[in-house]
Order: C-alpha cells, then sequence, then structure tokens
C-alpha cells in the first residue's frame, strides 16, 4: 500500500558566518515534522520532533527570526539527531513516497546523517514529489516557484498554524497537494540527486506524459560527461530508437547543452543536457528528450547561430586585446 510521507524540517547554520561553518554540514537540522497520508491523501499519522542541536552551538539571528525558537528549548526539549533519525526513519516505514516543498529537504536530510555517520536508509535512486514544482507546474504552467506561505495564501487555505515550524509547514504541503489534480501531477516525480548512480547500470531513465529524463552516473569532469555516448545519444521516446541529430550538441549557457534531433517517424526532438555538480566535486548529466514542432526545431536553430556569433564576437575580442597587451609591452621595452 503507498504511503506518502509529507515532512518539512527546520534547519540552523553557523551564527558566525559561512567561512567557519563545517563544509559538510552547512545545516544542522533542529526540528522534523511530518505527516502521513494515504492514497487519499488523507492524514493518517503524524511525527514531530526538536533536535538537540551539537555543531552550532546558537542560533544564526535569521534562523532565530524565522522559526520563532530558542537555543535553551531545543537543548531541554530535542533529542540528538541519530535518535531522532531513527524514530523518524521507523515511523517512515519501508513504503514510504516523500513529499517536499522544494527540492533541499531530503538532500540536507541526507548530509546529516551522513555527518553522523548514520547509515543512509534511503533507496537509490531516490524518488520523490517536490510540491512546490507540482503546484507551479499545475497552477502557474511551471513559471514561478513560489513560497509555500504564498501558495496557501492563494489557494484560501487556513492559516490557524504559524508558518516555519517544520510540522505546521508539512501540514500546509499536505494541503496544497490535497488541492492539486493528483491524478494528473503524480506522473512528475523528481529524483533527489544526493546519492548519485555510481556506475552504467544505477544510471536513470524517468518517463513522463511526453519526454524522458536520464541521470547520469558521476564523472571527473563534464569534458568527460559530455563525451560520454550514453550521455549524448539522443533515443525517441516512442519508438526507442537512436536518432539521427540534425543539430550536434552545442553549449547554449554555462552548464547547458543543447541539440536537435529526427525520428522519421515521429518528428523533431530537443536535447538538453545540464552538467550538475555531485556532492564530492565531480559532475553528473541530466538529460531531457522532448519532442517539438517546426518552430521549436527552428528556434534550436536560432539558438545554435547566435551562439556562433557571440562565441565569434568573443574571440575576437580576445584577439583584440592580446595584440594591445603585445603592443603595449613593445612600447614599454
Ligand atoms: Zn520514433
Amino acid at each position: 500500500m503507498k504511503e506518502f510521507v509529507v515532512f518539512d524540517l527546520e534547519w540552523n547554520q553557523n551564527p558566525y558566518g559561512r567561512e567557519t561553518a563545517v563544509e559538510s554540514l552547512p545545516f544542522e537540522i533542529i526540528e522534523i515534522g511530518a505527516v502521513k497520508l494515504n492514497e487519499k491523501l488523507e492524514i493518517i499519522s503524524s511525527f514531530c520532533r526538536l533536535v538537540r542541536p551539537q555543531v552550532y552551538p546558537e542560533l544564526h539571528f535569521k534562523i532565530a527570526e524565522v522559526t520563532h525558537m530558542t537555543m535553551e528549548e531545543l537543548r531541554k526539549k530535542g533529542k540528538p539527531f541519530p535518535e531522532v533519525m531513527k524514530e523518524f526513519e521507523e515511523w517512515c516505514g519501508k513504503c514510504a513516497v516523500y513529499c517536499t516543498w522544494g527540492p533541499m529537504d531530503l538532500t540536507e536530510l541526507q548530509r546529516n546523517v551522513a555527518y553522523f555517520g548514520l547509515e543512509n536508509p534511503f533507496p537509490k535512486p531516490l524518488l520523490y514529489y517536490d510540491v512546490q514544482k507540482l503546484y507551479s507546474l499545475f497552477r502557474e504552467e511551471g513559471k514561478e516557484k513560489k513560497a509555500l506561505d504564498t501558495a496557501v495564501k492563494e489557494l484560501g487555505l487556513k492559516e490557524d498554524r504559524p508558518f516555519h515550524q517544520a510540522f505546521d509547514d508539512a501540514c500546509y504541503t499536505a494541503m496544497v497537494m490535497e488541492r492539486l489534480d493528483w491524478e494528473k501531477a503524480e506522473p512528475y516525480i523528481s529524483m533527489d540527486y544526493y546519492q548519485l548512480p555510481e556506475n552504467r547500470k544505477e544510471e536513470v531513465l524517468l518517463r513522463f506524459p511526453g519526454y524522458t529524463k536520464y541521470v547520469s552516473r558521476a564523472f571527473e569532469t563534464r569534458e568527460d560527461a559530455i563525451a560520454d555516448k550514453k550521455v549524448t545519444d539522443m533515443v525517441c521516446s516512442q519508438c526507442k530508437r537512436t536518432m539521427r541529430k540534425k543539430i550536434r550538441w552545442f553549449p547554449a549557457s554555462q552548464r547547458a547543452y543543447l541539440c536537435l534531433a529526427f525520428c522519421k517517424e515521429h518528428g523533431f526532438y530537443k536535447g538538453k543536457i545540464r552538467i550538475k555538480k555531485a556532492e564530492d566535486g565531480r559532475v553528473f548529466a541530466v538529460k531531457t528528450i522532448k519532442p517539438v514542432d517546426e518552430a521549436g526545431a527552428a528556434e534550436i536553430s536560432r539558438r545554435k547561430e547566435e551562439n556562433r556569433i557571440k562565441r565569434n564576437e568573443r574571440n575576437r575580442q580576445k584577439r583584440q586585446e592580446k595584440r594591445r597587451h603585445q603592443k603595449e609591452a613593445k612600447q614599454s621595452e
């Protein structure tokens, strides 16, 4: 039986600034709040625990402001993270489908798990629902990521709970979920990137209505990633045949590449590769393949041309600068 675990975390950060923070633990969890929903999205259980801080001895002023908590309270009522995590794990059960507002909570939870030397309890790949993303996808046509309190206001949900306490925010997130057309939203699952595929076999292909998303294993460098055939292959999402590329992969921005491919039976497909940073400094690729019409295909061709002109312009400026430097060097001799 499927159960949804909607959870939210409150965390503290180094009160003395980022420079002296513990590198592997930028955010120390101080509260876990969650509700469990059945398949009809009805609340069937709840979980709420404070965590006694062990890394940062004071609350960062911003955190103190938004959470309305004090260090004394946390020390008195909180339990050490390993204890709280174990209880949370047991409460969640083995077949929980996790849901959070935004993409950060599962990653930060796993960072805390690793910092305290606990075994990572989550499956690989870890798929979850980003309710913030679903809300923007189905209410705002994917344009803008909204804050939870904004979404709650827009939906006219009751606000008899303060925001920014983990448990209340988990309840609000569940309420937003309930207001979505879940049948439509359900296919749009997200993948948490904290634990990456370590080899070919673990690489992930997700199929969504109308497009596919592929997550590669980690590579040492961006060049290694973009040289990998599996990363760059364009496969038709309908007939699963490898397509011919009409426009080969070209850099469209700092971290993204585009391409255009064509299936004789199913038409044009746009490919996009985003290069992302893994937890350990390596990189991995996330590739999406989407069908496009003639106009969409023309747009990619325009982007490529625009890119070529920009690159030429950059190279021209570089050459000019070099010549100027050489000239100045000669004059000063
Ligand atoms: Zn095809």
